[in-house]
């Protein structure tokens, strides 16, 4: 696992989720100026994603200039550069950012449907968004997507 932490900028909202779908903790906040875009990269350490050439030169040693269009790219760009590897266990909430938890009794998991309690024992519950994410539909989706941008991925 990398250590690396990031904050995206407004234009790289896309990412950012994407970014969290694999692990990484990712920051996005819609309408942050720069300098408060640059503070918090420089208060929490994290790199700063960026589509604007004048904020990475301002952001320095703590800049990256996103230089792909589509979001599939961007993401191959991001894990090449940084050399990291991505993991499909869904651990942090693609919503807020935070490590998502798993319940420790299915009777607290209200949202999920029945067939979804009964069948799976890998659900996971965002403890601040409370949405409830299981190896379903949905996640297939993602996955077969992720295949197809033929990532490498590490799935241990
Ligand atoms: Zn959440």
């Amino acid at each position: 696992m990398s250590n690396n932490k990031f904050i995206a900028d407004c234009m790289l909202g896309k990412l950012a989720r994407w970014l969290r779908i694999l692990g990484f903790d990712t920051q996005y906040v819609r309408y942050l100026a720069d300098a408060q875009l640059l503070a918090q990269a420089r208060y929490q350490n994290r790199i700063l994603l960026t589509k604007d050439t004048l904020l990475y030169k301002k952001a320095k040693n703590l800049g990256y200039l996103v230089r792909s269009v589509t979001v599939e790219k961007q993401i191959n760009e991001i894990l090449h550069h940084f050399q990291l590897h991505p993991h499909l266990s869904l651990t942090r909430c693609p919503h807020c950012n935070i490590p998502l938890e798993i319940p420790s009794q299915k009777a607290q998991i209200p949202w999920a449907p029945l067939y979804v309690l009964r069948s799976f024992s890998d659900i996971k519950v965002c403890p601040r968004c409370n949405q409830t994410f299981w190896p379903g539909t949905h996640w297939k989706n993602i996955i077969k997507k992720l295949e197809s941008l033929d990532l490498g991925f590490d799935e241990k």
